[in-house]
């Protein structure tokens, strides 16, 4: 009997602006199929923002949309990473070794970079957090059997050459980018801002279709972080939008309008399920995301659900008690 293939995803490439090219990169995960990288014609080269994750194929598949924008790998002079995800840092060390070009980053990746060239390491983290946040062992260990049987993401181990804080710039042929330090999807989290063209490479910090994520237990307060990172960029007078998923989008301002009002959202629905009683925050994530809350997902909602506590217990509005699990309680 003969296998159902799955009709796979191949990388593209299609020129947005002269010297900026989208280059859509397949990824293997459930409701995200693809990340950009971006191509700006640089001198007799190309900065590349962002590279796609390390999987089978990969590298085929940048090379493959590099060519649809008559470009090649060779053609890249400087790596700049929006943030450490591996979507969008996975494949720097495999280019700038072939290339021998630079790779620039926020300084604050070590919420990835610590474990990312060990997956065992980077699974025994992930489980000490579920079972703190109240997972049950069976899907815990369902979890991690398949976690095992994927890579990290990550090729090599991930050099910064050089740290990109406030007040740096990227030079390219449509003009010097400033970088933007916007926490709070990700500690390492930067964007773009080419002011003369008013274009924002906005990363995954705003995303075309409103989509929320934030790396728990890095820094204090992640969801705070990023609602300070909105009003940043609101201060900036983006008219396009290159982001790190989904086609580049207009009116920004609408954007950051429509995250904000997400974030209260869920902030008000999780107070609401914590005035119901104590709740530990597996229990709170199925509650508050229903039916989104399911295996291939519940990793990623819970990160959130754990940080939307940490803002509220910030706020005094939440109050965590026990170890493992951790139940939450609203503020007396
Ligand atoms: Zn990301
Ligand atoms: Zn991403």
């Amino acid at each position: 009997m003969r296998k159902p293939t799955r009709s796979r995803e191949v990388g593209r490439g299609e020129r947005v602006l002269p010297g900026a090219w989208r280059l859509r990169l397949p990824l293997p995960w459930p409701g995200v199929p693809h990340c950009n990288a971006w191509a700006l014609a640089a001198g007799d080269g190309i900065v590349l923002v962002d590279t796609g994750m390390h999987e089978p194929g990969s590298m085929a598949h940048l090379e493959r949309a590099l060519d649809q924008a008559g470009l090649q790998i060779e053609d890249v002079r400087l790596i700049v990473c929006t943030h450490a995800h591996v979507d969008h840092c996975g494949q720097a060390p495999p280019i700038a070794e072939r290339t021998g070009c630079e790779v620039w980053m926020h300084p604050n990746h070590a919420h990835h970079t610590a474990s990312s060239g060990d997956l065992e390491q980077t699974l025994a983290r992930r489980v000490e957090i579920a079972r703190q946040s109240g997972v049950p062992e069976e899907p815990l260990r369902r979890w991690v059997e398949q976690r095992r049987g994927q890579g990290t993401g990550q090729a090599g181990t991930l050099k910064v050459d050089r740290e990109l804080t406030d007040g740096m710039t990227v030079d390219t042929d449509l003009g010097a980018w400033q970088v933007v330090e916007t926490p709070g999807h990700a500690p390492s989290h930067i964007c773009l801002y080419q002011p003369e063209r008013r274009l924002l490479i906005s990363g995954d910090h705003l995303l075309g279709r409103v989509s929320l994520y934030f790396d728990a237990g890095h820094t204090p307060d992640p969801v705070g972080e990023f609602l300070a990172s909105l009003d940043k960029v609101e201060g900036l007078s983006s008219r396009l939008a290159l982001s790190g998923h989904g086609r580049p989008f207009a009116d920004v301002p609408a954007h950051i309008a429509a995250n904000r009002a997400l974030v209260a959202e869920r902030l008000t629905a999780v107070k609401a399920a914590l005035a119901a009683g104590p709740r530990t925050p597996y229990e709170l994530a199925q509650e508050v995301y229903g039916e989104l809350f399911m295996e291939a997902t519940a990793n990623w909602l819970l990160s959130k659900v754990r940080s939307y506590l940490t803002h509220l217990e910030q706020h005094g509005d939440a109050v965590r008690g026990g170890e493992t699990p951790e139940r939450w309680s609203a503020a007396a």
